[in-house]
C-alpha cells in the first residue's frame, strides 16, 4: 500500500492563533471562568483539549451566539475564529463583559469589505452556508445583505442596483465560480471580491493536483466547512473512494488493500497529531498482522 500525505496539513494561522489566545487567557487568569462562545474552531478534540486547560465551551446548534452570550454572567468570554456579529459585540460591551476576540484576520478582512460596501450603500451578495457561524455573523450584522448558497438564491432586484459580491472564507472554489458567473450574467455591474482564504484554497488546489490515488482519507470534524469542501472537491476531481473521518479511531481498515494508493489530507482545524497518527498507522500497516487502532491522546494533542 502506498501512502501519499498531501500538503499543506496542520493548523492554518487563524486556528493556531485562536488556540494560542485561548490557552494564554486561561494561563494568565487562574481562577477566572473562561468561556468560549461556540466551538473555538470546528473540532471536538480541540474543544476537549481546551477543557483540560479549564476553558469551557458554550455551544448549542439551536441557539444563536446572542442567546448563548445571555447565559454568561461573569468571567472572560472568547469569540471564536469564525467571527461574531455586531449585535453580539454590542451586547457584550453593554454588559461590560471581558472579551477576547479570536476572530481570524482573514474573516475580519472580509467583514471590513462588507462594512465598506454597506457604508457606500451597496447591496451585498454573500456567498456562504446558512447556519455557519461565519455567515451568521454577517447576516446578523447588516440589512441589505443576501445570503447566496446556490444559484437559485440570487434575488431579482429592480433597476440597476450597485451590487457587491463576496463570500465565506472556507467554501469550495469550484462552487463559488458557478455562482459568481450566474450573478455577473444577471448583474454585469456587480463588483466581485473573492475571499476564500489562502489556507482553504491551497488545500483545495492540492487535492486537484493528486495524479493517482485510489482512495483519499480526509481528516476533520463533520462541522468543519473547509474539511467537508476537501472531500467534496476530491469527489469532483474523480477520486473513486473518499472518506472523511475525525481521527484514527474512526478508520475502517476494511477499505485498505495491499496494492492501493491512499492519499491523506486534513482540514485547517485538524490537529497535526491526529493526521500524523493516521499516516503513521497506514505506513506501518501489516496486512498479515494488522494491529488494533490506537486511541487519540487528548492530553498531548495541543502540545507543540
Ligand atoms: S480556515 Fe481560513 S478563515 Fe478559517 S481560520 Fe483558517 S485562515 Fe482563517
Amino acid at each position: 500500500m502506498e501512502v501519499i500525505p498531501i500538503a499543506p496539513r496542520g493548523f492554518c494561522k487563524g486556528v493556531y492563533q485562536a488556540i494560542r489566545l485561548a490557552k494564554q487567557t486561561a494561563v494568565e487568569n487562574p481562577g477566572v471562568k473562561v468561556t468560549v462562545l461556540g466551538q473555538i474552531v470546528h473540532n471536538r478534540y480541540i474543544v476537549e483539549a481546551l477543557n483540560k486547560y479549564g476553558i469551557q465551551t458554550l455551544d448549542d446548534p439551536k441557539s444563536s451566539r446572542l442567546e448563548l452570550l445571555r447565559q454568561i454572567d461573569d468571567g472572560i468570554v472568547i469569540f471564536t475564529a469564525h467571527g461574531i456579529s455586531k449585535v453580539v459585540r454590542e451586547e457584550a460591551a453593554r454588559r461590560h463583559l471581558t472579551i477576547i476576540d479570536a476572530t481570524c484576520e482573514d474573516v475580519l478582512s472580509t467583514q471590513a469589505l462588507i462594512e465598506s460596501a454597506r457604508m457606500a450603500n451597496q447591496t451585498v451578495f454573500y456567498i456562504g452556508k446558512a447556519g455557519h457561524p461565519e455567515s451568521n455573523a454577517i447576516m446578523e450584522s447588516y440589512q441589505q445583505v443576501y445570503l447566496i448558497e446556490k444559484i437559485d438564491d440570487i434575488p431579482n432586484l429592480a433597476g440597476l442596483p450597485e451590487i457587491f459580491v463576496t463570500n465565506q472564507t472556507t467554501i469550495s472554489k469550484n462552487d463559488i465560480e458557478h455562482i459568481i458567473e450566474a450573478i455577473i450574467k444577471q448583474y454585469p455591474q456587480a463588483l466581485i471580491a473573492r475571499e476564500i482564504c489562502a489556507a482553504t484554497r491551497l488545500r483545495q488546489e492540492a487535492i486537484e493536483k493528486i495524479k493517482s490515488a485510489d482512495s483519499l482519507i480526509v481528516i476533520g470534524d463533520p462541522q468543519s466547512n473547509n474539511t467537508r469542501m476537501l472531500a467534496k472537491i476530491a469527489v469532483e476531481h474523480g477520486i473513486k473512494h473518499v472518506v472523511q473521518i475525525e481521527s484514527i479511531e474512526q478508520l475502517d481498515t476494511s477499505i485498505l488493500s495491499k496494492d492501493m494508493k491512499v492519499a491523506v489530507t486534513a482540514g485547517a482545524s485538524t490537529p497535526h497529531k491526529l493526521t500524523q497518527q493516521v499516516i503513521d498507522y497506514l505506513r506501518m500497516y501489516d496486512f498479515n498482522y494488522p494491529v488494533a487502532l490506537p486511541k487519540v491522546n487528548i492530553d498531548t494533542l495541543l502540545d507543540e
